[in-house]
């Protein structure tokens, strides 16, 4: 059924570094094109406005157009040497995914940002908005959302200025001055505290993530500023949904077969197809773990090495799809103890094909993260009938219940300790389910597949 409109339509205008599919490190993207395309399904005039990567594919962007040129009075350029002065910049119109962008390129005649692979950014436009653009666009409002605290944006007061602004302004004590360095580099701001001061509102992934900031250690010296009053009362963790059209079983192109809740068949084709195309034994029997994630310490790198063991020790299968600091470790995992093996797949890369068809094929998805703001990978994996796997932190504490605790709305299994054993403890329950109760385990996946995670539930 076709969402309801809301009552007031607003002009939204999202600023990020990234965007699901084509500009996409991780679930930053698939935020920002699944929000992107919820507002407008509730009648809201939504833009994204992004950085015109080198890497963005032409092709993939609808209705492609150069719209107009602006110079920035003092950009980053480089003549010879870097230097402020005026930078020519490019603004481009389209769409992505049927999502209306803005793509700004500036002259890489004259500067080199956004040139090569990498997607990357940081997020200055808070506090550029109330000293530069507030007099133009007076009626707009700053919401950010904060969608990982580790990443808090360092950079000195010179820096800043290529942005037209000179630094000074922000580097007190209570806008951005970055307060780990006042004694020795005082010269340092950090644009996540510039980001939450200047915002009107604060948002973080998940309510169990913003709680974790204000009393425990995810927010690390910027708890001091979101525990301020003024910033707590505009401070609040809204859970993240997924893209239900990128990601919906029943019309996924990607996969070998499609399937609902009501019709599993089309489930137990994808894992064939997969086993099959990646050399693993062909058995419906042997339950498929999978974990797809960035390879950062985050993502609980040592936890998932041993998971990898734990479960071709105990008969089942492993995928893992990955990338990131920790590529050579698992490489060598690869072409070492699980050389040829028909019951472990590492595979170091990113594909979001493969993605799409380990989802669809998994029985069991694994995120056992150290620290985790939301996760997106458990909701992706319930949607396509997989049981969730997880430590109990941030998001993952507010989206996996766990089965044994809660027969009648568990979803997963969870575990607490970032211990081997403790993984062990959920783990081996849900192998041990999966073998042991197979009807069950069928009405758990299907109750999964039912559960609603999309952005139309906020
Ligand atoms: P994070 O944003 O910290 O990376 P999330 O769980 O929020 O973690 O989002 C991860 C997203 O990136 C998911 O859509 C997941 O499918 C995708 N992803 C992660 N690693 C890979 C990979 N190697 N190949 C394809 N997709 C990946």
């Amino acid at each position: 059924t076709a969402p309801e409109k809301d009552a007031k339509a607003l002009q939204v205008v999202h600023m990020a570094a990234e965007m699901a599919p084509i500009a996409k490190v991780g679930g930053l993207g698939d935020v920002v094109t699944g929000l992107a395309r919820a507002c407008i399904d509730r009648g809201h005039a939504v833009q994204v406005l992004l950085p015109f990567y080198e890497s963005l594919p032409d092709d993939q962007i609808g209705g492609l157009q150069h719209a107009h040129d602006f110079d920035c009075p003092k950009g980053r350029v480089w003549d010879g040497v870097f230097q402020t002065g005026v930078l020519r910049t490019q603004a481009f119109k389209g769409t992505i995914e049927g999502i209306p962008v803005v793509l700004l390129r500036p002259d890489w005649g004259k500067c080199n940002i956004f040139k090569g692979s990498a997607i990357y950014g940081g997020s200055y436009m808070p506090m550029l908005y109330w000293e530069a653009y507030h007099a133009a666009l007076p009626q707009s409002r700053i919401m950010l959302t904060i969608h990982n605290m580790d990443n808090s944006g360092e950079c000195r007061q010179d820096e800043f200025a290529f942005t037209g602004l000179s630094g000074d302004a922000f580097a007190t004590v209570d806008r951005a001055l970055d307060e780990r360095t006042i004694g020795h580099n005082p010269e340092r701001l950090c644009l996540m505290k510039g980001g939450i001061v200047y915002s009107n509102i604060v948002t973080t992934v998940s309510p169990t993530y913003a709680s974790e900031a204000l009393t425990g250690s995810a927010a690390g010296w910027l708890r001091a500023t979101l525990a301020k009053p003024e910033v707590r009362s505009k401070f609040k963790g809204v859970l993240n949904g997924i893209d239900t059209a990128l990601w919906d079983p029943a019309k996924d192109p990607l996969l070998a077969a499609p399937f609902t809740a009501d019709q599993l068949d089309g489930k137990s084709l994808c894992k064939r197809y997969l086993q099959r195309g990646l050399g693993l034994k062909a058995d419906p029997e042997q339950p498929i773990v999978a974990c797809i994630t960035r390879l950062v310490p985050q993502k609980g790198i040592r936890l998932i090495r041993h998971a990898i063991y734990r479960t071709s020790e105990l008969g089942g299968q492993f995928v893992l799809l990955g990338s990131g600091h920790a590529d050579g470790e698992f490489r060598s995992l690869a072409t070492t103890d699980f050389k040829d093996s028909d019951q472990v797949k590492i595979m170091v890369m990113y594909s979001e094909a493969l993605a799409h068809q380990i989802y669809a094929a998994a029985d069991i998805i694994l995120v056992p993260s150290l620290y985790e703001p939301c996760g997106l990978t458990q909701l992706v994996g319930m949607r396509y009938g997989a049981i969730p796997v997880v430590r109990s932190t941030g998001g993952l504490a507010d989206t996996v219940t766990d089965i044994d605790l809660d027969p009648e709305t568990g979803n997963g299994f969870c575990f607490v300790g970032i211990d081997d054993a403790s993984l062990d403890s959920a783990l081996d329950r849900a192998l041990n389910t999966f073998r042991e109760a197979k009807s069950r385990w069928k009405q758990l996946s299907r109750r999964n597949m039912r559960l609603d995670w999309s952005w139309q539930r906020c």
